[in-house]
C-alpha cells in the first residue's frame, strides 16, 4: 500500500458537493435523497426518463442544452430538453402504435448517435425495457444477448442490421420488430425506417404510473472473467444515479460532462445518459473513436469541466504525452475549463493519477463498481485527498466491507455466515450491505448464479481488497484471478502498476502460469511506449526493476512484448485470455473482445 497522497494544493473553484466526508456520510439516508427526485406528478411513482428529462422540460431549463453530439466529421448537433422530451414522447408513442408495452424488452444497437438518447429515454417512457448492447458485437453475441434478454424490439442501422442479424433473424422467434436508424430501411425485408413511424407519432406522451421496483434496464457485464450475465435494474435506479453523479463526479449546474464510455456498458448508460441529464447539466457525446489528439480538442472545444473515462484511455493518452514531457500536444489546446477528472472500469495505477495532476493540471479520481451495484460504490472525492493506487472510500449510503476468504478466493461461508475482517490491512473479499437503491435485482433467467452472489444480507462482488487504518480502499485483484504463487497472493493489479512505474511501459498484463514448484510463477505482458526497444536490454532492465519494486516473490519471472493487449470493448485487459492463450487452453467466450482497436495511437505516435 503506497502512503503517499495527493493534497489538492490549489482551492477549487467550485465548493465540492461532498465537502466534508464524515460529516455527509454520517447525516446520509437514501430516504432523504429520493427526496431530491420529483417522481412522477400526481403521486404516479418514479420514471427514470421523467427525472432525466421531462422534469427539465417544464422547467427553466427546458431551453438548456442537454446533448452536444459531436460527429465524426466534427459536425455539432445540439438537443435541448424540450426538443429531447419531444422527441422521447415520440418514440413512447412508437412502441405504444407498435403494441409494445410495460416490461416488454427493446435492445440498441447502435454507436453513439443522437437516435441512441431518444430511444434509451423513450422506452423508460413507455415503462419497457431498455438493454444496449456493443455496436462492434459480431453476429452471435448479438443473437446470444437478443434470446437472452427476449428481445421484442431491436433499434439499429441498416448496416448493422445487415453484417449482424439479418442471417440470424428466422431463430429470433420473440424479435417482433426491427427498427432502423437512417437510411435503407427499404431494401430490407422485416424492418421498418424509425424516421417514419417518428414522423406520424405524437410528441405527447403521459409516462404511465412507474413503480420504483419496475425493471428499467437490462445490462449484460463485460465478460472479463466468463460469460456476460444479464444484470437487472429498476426505476429506483435513478436515486443512487442522482447521489453518486451530485458526491463522486461533482456535478454541479451549468456543468459540461463528458463521459468517454461507450453506451453499450453500464458506465455508458448511467453516467453516458441519466445520471448527467436527471443534474441538469449538458452532455457531451462523441460519435467518433479514440484518437488523443481528438480527445484534447473535445475537452479544449467543447469546454468540457467534468470527464469521466477510463484506465485504458487514460494510458492510451500517457503513451502519446509521457510524463518526462514535453506535454505538446495537451498545451497546444485550452483545457481551462476541465474542473474534475475521474475514472472506472479498472485499477487505475498510480502513475496515472499523477500524469494527469502534471500533464492536465488535475489528479484523475478513481472510482469502483460494477454492473451489478448499477452506480459508483467507491470513489475519490474532489474535496477529499487522493492515495494514488487507492479506488477511495464508500460513498454516503453504502457500506462495504471486507470479508474472510477461503481457499477458492471467495468469501468464505460457514452455514451461510461470513466473517467481516474489521483488521486494517487484511485482504479479503469486497462486499456491499443490501439495499442501495440501483443494486441489481437479480441475473436474467440465471437464479442459481443471483443466489451465489448473496450471504446473509451481503452482496458479494468477486473482488478482492485491503482497507487501510483511515478506510481507503485498494484494489488486489478479482477473485478468480489472483496468482498464487510460492505461498504467496499475488494480485496482477501491483505488478501492472509496479512495471508501468517505468518509463519504457505504457500498460501491462499479468498473469499466472503453472509451475511444478512454485505452484504458479508469474508472467507479465508489457505493451511499452513509443520510442523503446523491444530486445533483450529492456526485458532485463524490467525484470530487475519489477524485482526492486516488488521483491522477488512477486515479481515477474518473464516478460514478453505485446504491443496489443486484447482488451474488453468497455476497455479492460482480458487477463483471462492472455492466459488462454499462453497456456494453450481454450479461449472461451471471447464476443466482448475488441476487435477494431480502437483505442489506437494517433499517427504522430506510432514512431
Ligand atoms: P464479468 O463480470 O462479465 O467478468 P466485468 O466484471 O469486467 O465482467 P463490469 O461489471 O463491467 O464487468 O466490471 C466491473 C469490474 O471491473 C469490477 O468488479 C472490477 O473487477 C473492475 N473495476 C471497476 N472499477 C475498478 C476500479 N476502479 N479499480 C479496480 N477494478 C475496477
Ligand atoms: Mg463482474
Amino acid at each position: 500500500m503506497r502512503r503517499e497522497t495527493i493534497r489538492k494544493t490549489s482551492p477549487p473553484c467550485v465548493q465540492p458537493n461532498l465537502d466534508d466526508y464524515e460529516k455527509v456520510r454520517a447525516s446520509f439516508s437514501w430516504a432523504k435523497a429520493r427526496t431530491a427526485l420529483l417522481g412522477l406528478p400526481g403521486g404516479r411513482g418514479l420514471n427514470i426518463a421523467y427525472e432525466a428529462v421531462d422534469r427539465h422540460a417544464t422547467s427553466d431549463r427546458a431551453g438548456a442544452v442537454a446533448l452536444r453530439c459531436v460527429g465524426r466529421d466534427d459536425s455539432l448537433t445540439c438537443v435541448t430538453y424540450e426538443e429531447l422530451a419531444r422527441t422521447t414522447a415520440r418514440f413512447a408513442n412508437v412502441l405504444r402504435t407498435l403494441g409494445i408495452g410495460h416490461g416488454d424488452r427493446v435492445v440498441t444497437l447502435l454507436s453513439r448517435c443522437p437516435e441512441l438518447y431518444t430511444v434509451v429515454l423513450g422506452t423508460l417512457k413507455n415503462t419497457s425495457v431498455l438493454c444496449p448492447l456493443f455496436s462492434a458485437f459480431g453476429p452471435d453475441p448479438v443473437a446470444q444477448r437478443l434470446t437472452l434478454s427476449d428481445a421484442q424490439v431491436l433499434v439499429t442501422t441498416a448496416d448493422l442490421y445487415r453484417r449482424k442479424v439479418a442471417a440470424q433473424r428466422e431463430s429470433l422467434a420473440a424479435l417482433r420488430h426491427v427498427l432502423i436508424v437512417g437510411d435503407g430501411a427499404d431494401a430490407l425485408p422485416g424492418t421498418v425506417s424509425l424516421a417514419a413511424l417518428m414522423a406520424e407519432a405524437s410528441d405527447r406522451f403521459t409516462i404511465p404510473p412507474t413503480s420504483p421496483h419496475d425493471m428499467a434496464l437490462l445490462h449484460f457485464t463485460s465478460g472479463t472473467t466468463g460469460t456476460p450475465k444479464g444484470a437487472v435494474h429498476v426505476h429506483e435506479a435513478a436515486v443512487a444515479h442522482y447521489v453518486t453523479a451530485l458526491y463522486a463526479l461533482d456535478l454541479h449546474e451549468g456543468d459540461v460532462f463528458w463521459c468517454t464510455a461507450d453506451p453499450g456498458w453500464v458506465t455508458g448508460m448511467s453516467y453516458g445518459i441519466v445520471a448527467p441529464l436527471m443534474h441538469g447539466v449538458t452532455v457531451v457525446v462523441d460519435e467518433g473513436d479514440y484518437d488523443a489528439r481528438r480527445w484534447y480538442r473535445i475537452l479544449a472545444e467543447q469546454r468540457v469541466s467534468v470527464w469521466y473515462t477510463a484506465p485504458t484511455a487514460l494510458r492510451m493518452l500517457m503513451r502519446t504525452t509521457p510524463r518526462s514531457g514535453p506535454y505538446d500536444l495537451p498545451r497546444s489546446f485550452d483545457l481551462g475549463a476541465l474542473r474534475f477528472i475521474a475514472s472506472v472500469g479498472e485499477p487505475l495505477n498510480p502513475e496515472a493519477v499523477v500524469w494527469g495532476k502534471d500533464v492536465l493540471g488535475l489528479p484523475v479520481h478513481d472510482n469502483w463498481w460494477q454492473t451489478e451495484t448499477g452506480a459508483i460504490m467507491i470513489a475519490n472525492f474532489a474535496a477529499c485527498e487522493i492515495r494514488p493506487g487507492s479506488m477511495g472510500r464508500p460513498l454516503p449510503g453504502v457500506e462495504a466491507a471486507v470479508l474472510q476468504r477461503g481457499e477458492d478466493g471467495r468469501a468464505m461461508t460457514t452455514e451461510g455466515r461470513v466473517t467481516v475482517l474489521e483488521e486494517p490491512g487484511v485482504e479479503g473479499e469486497l462486499a456491499l450491505r443490501v439495499g442501495w437503491p440501483s443494486m441489481f435485482r437479480g441475473y436474467l433467467h440465471d437464479e442459481a448464479r443471483t443466489a451465489a452472489a448473496f450471504a446473509e444480507d451481503w452482496y458479494l462482488t468477486g473482488d478482492l481488497v485491503r482497507r487501510d487504518a483511515e478506510g481507503w480502499h485498494w484494489f488486489v485483484g478479482r477473485a478468480d484471478d489472483v496468482i498464487k504463487s510460492a505461498g504467496h497472493l499475488i494480485g496482477p493489479f501491483e505488478v501492472g502498476c509496479a512495471l508501468m512505474e517505468h518509463p519504457a511501459v505504457a500498460e501491462a498484463g499479468v498473469i499466472g502460469r503453472p509451475d511444478p514448484v512454485a505452484g504458479n510463477t508469474v508472467k507479465a505482458f508489457v505493451t511499452l511506449r513509443p520510442g523503446f526497444d523491444a530486445g533483450m536490454q529492456t526485458r532485463q532492465e524490467l525484470l530487475a526493476f519489477a524485482r526492486r519494486r516488488l521483491g522477488p516473490a512477486v515479481a515477474p519471472r518473464e516478460i514478453a512484448f505485446e504491443q496489443h493487449l486484447p482488451h474488453t470493448r468497455s476497455g479492460k485487459v482480458m487477463r483471462r485470455l492472455l492466459r488462454a492463450r499462453e497456456l494453450g487452453l481454450p479461449e472461451g467466450d471471447i464476443s466482448t473482445l475488441e476487435k477494431d482497436l480502437s483505442f489506437r495511437d494517433p499517427p504522430e505516435a506510432s514512431a
